[in-house]
């Protein structure tokens, strides 16, 4: 009797998302192995394993070579769409999927045409290689800046979305085709940056089936296979997508909390063939950014807290772990605020009341 399914599944990178892919994989039986793609030795893949990617891009290294040549690199070619925003946002257009107005950033390219077709307030984002809001710049009609050196065709120039808030809906595709949705997340983002999240809302029902449906038709259109993420604008009633993530995705940690299926089991189970079922969502769930933070033991006294704590080494604007709640009781709720308020630097006083605003009458 084997313990293990025969199959290794390799994952490309091995930062936070590699570790809690492997983590979840453990009670399936499946043995998961993030590679660092700088890594001095290259792994041997046997000829039934997958091979997946926690990141979606990476530079040519030794590593990313063995990886990415694997005949059983799920969604190979996607990566390459999804990583160029130019590539990405064209994809959106085609598929009529409706995105923040855009356009490409030519040679020619000047901020007053720019300002002409996209209105006063411009977002400029590289095509490749930004994250967690690093690699945008904001023109500003009022301030007549150009368009800084180096930026043309390398990026895109974004209509500044004047949003009600930011949503995003994690998906799972199985080999067959079926799709599996989680509730929709909502999400706050300070500096570019994810700080915190909150799923389910009764509130945000009412977007789900629009939400799903445009998902749904981008995984089809790709035959795409295991979790994907899609960050959206809402504005109104209406959804526009942010960006697509072809991954495991910060939005939805808190399924490791809040379902009986995390996001990273799901993928697991997607990209290595096993049967994949609706995952079931219980309790209110909030998870908490740690970003720059150091390492504190009293998080693990506040009642309900559940800590991934990453072992990076901490650096300003760097997130460096989570924090899950799964809580069913408002008092419950309002007394874990209030603990993990008095532990959290105090940058961290919006996102506590912008917590308590969306979980507290
Ligand atoms: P991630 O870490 O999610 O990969 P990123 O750096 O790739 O982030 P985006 O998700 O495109 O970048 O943008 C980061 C944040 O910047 C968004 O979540 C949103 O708050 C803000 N933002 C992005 N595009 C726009 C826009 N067109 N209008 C207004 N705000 C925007
Ligand atoms: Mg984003």
């Amino acid at each position: 009797m084997s313990h293990y399914f025969d199959q290794t599944v390799w994952v490309l990178g091995a930062g936070q998302l590699g570790a809690m892919l492997q983590h979840a994989a453990v009670p399936l039986g499946i043995n998961v192995k993030p590679v660092d793609i700088d890594a001095a030795q290259t792994p041997t893949l046997g000829h039934a394993d997958v091979v997946t990617a926690e990141r979606e891009q990476w530079p040519e290294t030794q590593v990313t070579k063995v990886l990415s040549e694997h005949n059983n690199f799920t969604n190979k070619d996607f990566f390459a769409t999804i990583a160029d925003r130019y590539k990405q946002k064209s994809l959106l257009d085609k598929l009529e999927l409706a995105t923040a107005p855009w356009q490409l950033v030519e040679t020619e390219t000047s901020a007053a045409q720019l300002h002409e077709n996209l209105g006063d307030k411009v977002l400029l984002k590289r095509r490749t290689g930004g994250y967690d809001g690093r690699g945008q710049y904001w023109l500003k009609a009022e301030d007549a800046i150009q368009v800084p050196a180096g930026w043309h065709q390398e990026s895109i120039a974004e209509q500044a979305i004047d949003f009600d808030e930011e949503v995003s809906l994690i998906g799972v595709r199985d080999k067959s085709g079926n799709c599996f949705f989680y509730p929709l997340t909502l999400n706050l983002h300070q500096d570019g940056i994810l700080t915190a999240s909150v799923s389910p809302l009764i509130r945000l029902e009412q977007y789900q089936p629009a939400a799903e449906q445009m998902l749904t038709k981008l995984m089809e259109a790709v035959d795409y296979v295991g979790v994907m993420a899609m960050e959206c604008f809402r504005v109104g009633g209406k959804l526009l997508i942010n960006e697509i993530a072809p991954r495991v995705h910060n939005s939805g940690h808190w399924t490791q909390a809040g379902s009986n299926i995390s996001q990273f089991e799901s993928h697991i189970r997607c990209v290595a063939g096993l049967p994949m079922i609706q995952p079931s969502v219980r309790n209110n769930n909030f998870m908490i950014n740690l970003i720059g933070c150091d390492l504190d033991a009293r998080w693990l006294a506040v009642e309900g807290s559940e800590l991934y704590w990453y072992q990076k080494e901490v650096r300003p604007g760097r997130k460096v772990g989570h924090i899950n709640f799964s809580k069913v009781a408002q008092p419950d709720i309002k007394v874990a605020l209030e603990q993990i308020e008095g532990l959290l630097p105090e940058r961290y006083q919006n996102t506590i009341s912008w917590l308590r605003q969306q979980l507290l009458d």
